[in-house]
């Protein structure tokens, strides 16, 4: 490996995309675990689909209008002619597993939770990326609003586990097929009204799906936005309840939110609850996750009637925002001098690693003076010092490099000395 491309010059990362270096990723694997063991608290299961998927599942599932499907999908063609699609999103691959796997016939309802990178093509800038990293939580197969809730209070649960504080949970329904049309006619009809006020995208969204003009990110459709109608009093009485329970349910939990009748969300696939968990601390509202339920999906899929239900909250931006130390790994480093000690180094470095202990031997033949300064360096919670003395009587010198001190002994009982 040169490191350099074909132009001479030396290669970088994709455009968009980061590497995640020693020193941040502890960062990560905390966040990682604290998610796993507070996902699997509420039963959920950890389910692991490819990052490549047909590109029609995304068309499908995501929907044929949303920004993520018209602008920001790496779509390419496979050697055998297929269309394939990095995925965008992880809901649609859920869906997907489920209905090719039949996982609906081992019993409702199926808890899933992933961690794992997404792709888009969207204009890079701080905090987002195009290669980016989610966690995502999936229920299929459960109507009761109960969980809608369970489901923001676990969100909940785990924001304050990662210490994230300073944020907003915003709630809204947006209906069902049975009531949505009317909503997007009466939409259409405002926004109509007025598309000279409207960009050149809301003026399109307009005739597609009026209810994406509330993703709009310009200010002059944001205003007019406002004085929309809202989905709220058009809500057949299924959904009212539904949206009514929840509230209730949250309020049992004790989830402080607020009902934001904007809040539709830039996904296709939404039937009643949507929620999101704003982050206010840095002066402006930016989504740190966001989801809610689609109980039309999997049938859309040609799988069974089961509704579903889920969050994606996205990690770089949450991750930046952490203050998060991690505690330093202690390991033992070993230091050696000459042939025999050496081989000797090399044994007692297994010794300590069968016994748990992280051990660190290199083999660049430094003096015992720099390979200190390297253990040092590196953050070796100790030293074993194995030189030709050492090895011929069997008794290593420990050396404690915080407290500065210094024990001998057999290994045996060395190795006691730093479990305990
Ligand atoms: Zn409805
Ligand atoms: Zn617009």
């Amino acid at each position: 490996m040169s490191g350099e491309g074909p132009s001479g010059r030396a290669l970088t990362a994709v455009k968009g995309t980061h590497d995640i270096l020693p020193g941040e990723v502890e960062v990560w694997q905390k966040v990682e675990a604290e998610t796993k063991r507070l996902f699997e608290l509420y039963g959920y299961k950890e389910m692991r689909a490819p990052i490549i998927e047909p590109t029609e599942l995304f068309h499908k599932g995501t929907g044929e209008t949303t920004d993520i499907v018209t602008k920001e999908m790496y779509t390419f063609e496979d050697k055998g002619g297929r269309s394939i699609t990095l995925r965008p999103e992880y809901t649609p691959s859920v869906a997907r597993a489920i209905v090719e796997h039949r996982l609906d016939l081992l019993g409702t309802p199926m808890r899933y939770y992933y961690i794992g990178p997404m792709f888009r093509y969207d204009k890079p800038q701080k905090g987002r990326y195009r290669q980016f990293h989610q966690v995502d939580v999936e229920v299929f197969g459960e109507k009761d609003p109960a969980l809608d809730a369970e489901i923001v209070e676990m969100a909940d649960a785990l924001l304050k586990a990662l210490g994230i504080a300073e944020t907003e949970t915003l709630v809204n329904s947006v209906g069902c097929r049975a009531c949505r049309p009317a909503f997007s006619a009466a939409l259409r009809e405002r926004a109509l009204a007025v598309q000279d006020k409207l960009c050149i995208d809301c003026r399109r969204k307009m005739e597609t799906n009026p209810l994406r003009i509330f993703d709009c990110k310009v200010e002059s459709c944001r205003e007019q936005a406002r004085a929309f109608p809202k989905i709220t009093g058009f809500l057949c009485p299924e959904c009212r309840e539904h949206f009514a329970a929840f509230r209730a349910h949250l309020d049992r939990y004790g989830v402080a939110y607020r009902h934001d009748e904007n809040l539709v969300r830039g996904l296709d696939y939404y039937t009643k609850t949507t929620f999101e968990v704003v982050d206010n601390s840095a002066g402006q509202q930016n989504a740190i996750l966001g989801g809610g339920r689609y109980d039309d999906m999997m049938k859309d899929f040609g799988g069974p009637d089961i509704c579903g239900i889920g969050f994606a909250m996205g990690l770089e931006r949450l991750i930046a925002r952490l203050a998060l130390k991690p505690e330093a790994r202690r390991f033992l480093y070993v230091v050696h001098q000459g042939e025999a000690a050496k081989a000797r180094a090399i044994e007692l470095a297994r010794f300590f690693r069968r016994g748990g202990i992280e051990t660190v031997i290199e083999f660049g033949g430094r003096s015992f003076k720099n390979q200190f300064g390297r253990a040092g360096k590196l953050g070796a919670a100790w030293v074993l010092i194995v030189g030709e003395d050492e090895t011929a009587k069997g008794i290593f010198q420990l050396k404690d490099m915080a407290a500065g001190t210094q024990v001998g002994g057999a290994p045996e009982v060395l190795l006691s000395g730093v479990r305990s």
